[in-house]
């Protein structure tokens, strides 16, 4: 399909004003096809001129333009052309359109659990043409209104509410707001819903009957949540929330997190718990709602230009996603799971080939806008904005954020017209900083530099900025100083500092003097408070001191900026692993918050199994279950943290002895429920070391129908050391089309494992020569999935840099591919650095 460029969008733009369309669905015309009649009425600036409308149809049935025949044979891939336009235009288009198992389009999910049918759109980014046409671009934005005909006992909901009463099963809905046209969306099938209302919204929210039990039982928890967060925005902003109802749809197979239709958020519903979770599980839930909430008015209400602005809907709904649960639910640690887990994806994009500014300047097409949506856009640019706030001050922020809504509500709108907001609103020039933050790539590092005396006084202190050579940018910082020193049992911060960095002024060397004279801290903690985005370095004294105080920190915050440090620290092969997995043995043992047990494990777990050699990954992960192991003795039986340990325990775990006990239910800590997902997580390790047969994987199965149940059956079977299971797992990742977006993840998700490295060898060369053609046949969201999930990455070996070479060397690849392998041979390469001590 050919994607559309910004410059056709904006010529587009420039003729066509839409005014409205009609959307009229049939969904009970079979298994594999559903009818679609789009009414587009819109006017052109220059009668007689042409332009194209966009569709992806199975079939397309007839086309008419002012009620005069359109050719259906000119359909060339998604776009028709239309000539002759008047001032004023009537398009009729009619097609069969295909039900998608990919996630997008129009999905349709057979539940396994009960044979019931669900269905529900996805029309992100420029997949609305495979359920209706449409002038598909961000800034063609027009009022919707849909007609839905489905079965009999289906419920059916859209960004409207229900108009009147369903005929003959057939609905209408009210017209909508105007709406870009990627945010066109329903849902149909026997859904369960849950009613609520709140400061006159009504609110709702859905999933498969299957999972109705499960969502019951948090329903209160999702409710408030969902209360806490719209009470929070209406403080915030002045606008009310703008589109009528607000539904909350989980639904299955999704893609993303979450997608923020307008009156109708789609989720996806592996956020319906059926087994145990920890809290920082819930909090990501929690998060999520804020996030997709955010939208409505970052995205939905003012809508970017182009997707070259998409960090004006993500970044600032990841921003107040985290800022909004901290500050209105029970989840209020919502900035240490930001700092940990959130900006470690930002800081890993942004140090990649592949890295791009959060606001690049043009993105060509919708196909390159597709890959931005990473952590550059999400974790970097929410990063970016809490500095903005730092820097300006929360009530200028707010200020700009509120003018900028007032003069944009129901339209486009692009950088430079929140820049302006916000300078009038503070009445302060950001465009410096702005270059600085926004336009560049990369990421600083900001090194401590302490002089201690003879009496242990700090004598010169000074924060050393640095930029990468291949970005050799330095960028204006305010930063928290915290000085924490021993006492007694415990930890204290003596004194916080607040600094401005301004590279303008002092070259990159800022030094303190607040500090001149004071007595040395046992750890001086640069950017206390997590408020910049920017790699951090201790000084030697403060470094040697982490592993004791560490332990001690009250601040979970400031325990998430020091693990940060280390990470980072060994990612850039500063510091061998050996010294983040002694300080897991360190620290981890008494850690309160889950969200620290599980990322420090699972990065942790990335590092052993890459940059280290076999020989060396089995002494890691022995010491990683030994922290583990205390973790678990020591944490409340039942909560967060206990559970937080057993799952690492299980991945860490290289006794096939110990995992089958417990899946047997002996020796498993009072606290811990061996149920559904934990008996899965068991049954798949057991998998990946051979001591479990295929029948007993079919045997879960047929004991946990479930469609989870499926998809960890799938990763078992691709994760067993057995050619035969490998040969035919890989054959489904590369080209069975049947199967859907979940089921092919979940066996590339099983199909590399370290401890399978000469078993599965000849499958590095069949990745390069393979991918290509999967990645032509494949839809891109999901191709670009597997690209990913499918990669040697634990091929720690030069000869899969040259192949990743020789097809990155390539012209005829997909640019989704090119970028997975790109930034997939750069980890590789870090991986070798550390191997080989660079
Ligand atoms: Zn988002």
């Amino acid at each position: 399909m050919t994607s559309l460029t910004r410059a056709e969008a904006a010529d587009r733009a420039e003729l066509l004003t839409v005014e409205s369309y009609d959307i009229d669905l049939d969904l009970t015309t079979g298994d594999t096809r559903f009818r679609s009649t789009t009414t587009i009425r819109f006017r052109a600036a220059r009668p007689g001129s042409a332009t194209f409308v966009e569709v992806k149809p199975a079939e397309l049935r007839s086309v008419r333009l002012n009620d005069t025949p359109v050719d259906a044979a000119g359909l060339d891939g998604n776009r028709l052309p239309l000539s002759g336009l008047r001032a004023e235009n009537v398009l009729v288009v009619e097609a069969e359109m295909a039900y998608t198992r990919t996630g997008e389009g129009l999905h349709r999910f057979v539940d396994p659990a009960d044979g019931e049918t669900y269905l529900y759109a996805m029309s992100f980014l420029d997949d609305g043409q495979r359920i209706f046409a449409s002038f598909d671009q961000p800034d063609l934005k027009a009022p919707v209104t849909l007609s839905v005909t489905a079965p009999q006992g289906w419920v059916v909901a859209a960004n409207g509410a229900l108009d009147g009463t369903v005929t003959d099963g057939r609905r209408r809905f009210v017209t909508t707001r105007p709406l870009a046209t990627y945010l066109v969306s329903l849902i149909a099938g026997p859904y369960h819903a849950r009613h609520d209302e709140h400061d006159g919204i009504p609110l709702a929210i859905y999933c498969r009957r299957s999972l109705a039990a499960h969502l019951d039982k948090d329903a209160d928890e999702i409710f408030t949540v969902t209360r806490q967060c719209l009470d929070r925005f209406h403080q915030l902003f002045d606008v009310r929330y703008p589109f009528g109802k607000y539904d909350q749809a989980f639904v299955p197979e999704f893609n993303a997190g979450a997608m923020e239709n307008p009156g109708l958020v789609t989720i996806r519903d592996d956020y319906v718990f059926r087994s145990a979770v920890t809290d920082s599980q819930r909090e990501l839930r929690a998060c999520t709602i804020a996030h997709e909430m955010a939208h409505m008015w970052f995205g939905d209400l003012v809508t970017m230009r182009w997707w070259d602005d998409l960090w004006l809907n993500e970044s600032f709904a990841e921003y107040l996603g985290s800022r909004v649960t901290a500050e209105a639910t029970r989840f209020t640690a919502a900035w240490t799971t930001f700092g940990l887990r959130r900006k470690g994806w930002g800081y890993a994009a942004d140090q990649r080939p592949s890295t791009h500014p959060v606001a690049p300047e043009e993105v060509a097409d919708s196909a390159q806008a597709l890959l931005n949506f990473d952590g550059i856009s999400y974790a970097k640019g929410a990063s970016v904005l809490r500095q903005l706030v730092a820097w300006v001050g929360d009530e200028a922020f707010l200020a700009g954020l509120n003018a900028h809504f007032a003069e944009h509500a129901y339209g486009n709108a692009t950088l430079a017209d929140l820049l302006a907001a916000l300078r009038r609103a503070g009445g302060r020039d950001l465009s410096g900083w702005a270059a600085a933050w926004l336009r560049e790539a990369q990421v600083n590092t900001l090194r401590v530099e302490a002089e201690v005396d003879g009496a242990g006084r700090y004598g010169e202190v000074a924060v050393v900025q640095t930029a990468p050579a291949s970005h050799p940018v330095l960028r204006p910082h305010r930063i928290g100083l915290g000085l924490f020193d021993r006492s007694g049992t415990g930890v204290v911060l003596r004194e916080r500092l607040e600094i401005d960095l301004d590279p303008a002024v002092d070259g990159g060397r800022t030094v303190v003097e607040g500090l001149r004279g004071q007595p040395a801290a046992d750890l001086l903690l640069p950017n206390h408070g997590d408020l910049t985005y920017a790699k951090v370095r201790l000084d030697p004294a403060s470094a040697a001191a982490v592993p004791l105080i560490l332990p001690l920190l009250d601040d979970s915050l400031a325990r998430a900026v020091l693990w940060t440090e280390m990470i980072e620290a060994v990612r850039d092969a500063e510091r061998p692993v050996g010294d983040l997995v002694a300080l897991v043995l360190a620290a981890l043992p008494v850690e309160t918050e889950a969200v620290v047990v599980e990322d420090v494990l699972w990065v942790a777990g990335r590092f052993i199994d890459r940059y280290l050699d076999p020989a060396g990954r089995s002494v890691a992960r022995g010491l990683v279950a030994q922290a583990c192991d205390r973790l678990l003795a020591g944490a409340a039986p039942g909560g967060s943290v206990q559970l937080a340990a057993a799952h690492g325990l299980i991945a860490a775990a290289d006794d096939p002895a110990r995992l089958a006990a417990w899946l047997a239910g002996d020796g498993v800590p009072a606290g811990i429920e061996v149920d559904d997902d934990l008996r899965w997580m068991l049954l798949h390790r057991l998998a990946v070391f051979g001591a479990v047969d295929q029948a007993a994987i079919d045997a879960e199965a047929a004991r946990d129908r479930s469609a989870a149940g499926a998809e960890w059956a799938a990763r078992c079977t691709a994760a067993r050391p057995d050619p035969a299971a490998k040969e035919r797992a890989w054959r489904e990742i590369v080209g069975d089309l049947e199967l859907s977006n979940r089921l092919i993840e979940a066996r590339a998700a099983g199909f590399w494992q370290p401890e399978q490295v000469e078993l599965t060898g000849s499958y590095v060369e069949r990745y390069f020569a393979e991918m290509p053609e999967m990645a032509r046949v494949r839809t891109p969201w999901v191709a670009d999935e597997i690209a990913q999930l499918a990669f040697p990455a634990y091929a720690v070996d030069p000869r899969t840099r040259e192949l990743a070479a020789a097809l990155l060397a390539r012209d005829d690849i997909e640019p989704g591919l090119r970028r997975m392998v790109t930034d997939a041979d750069d980890d590789l390469r870090r991986a070798l650095a550390a191997r080989t001590g660079r």
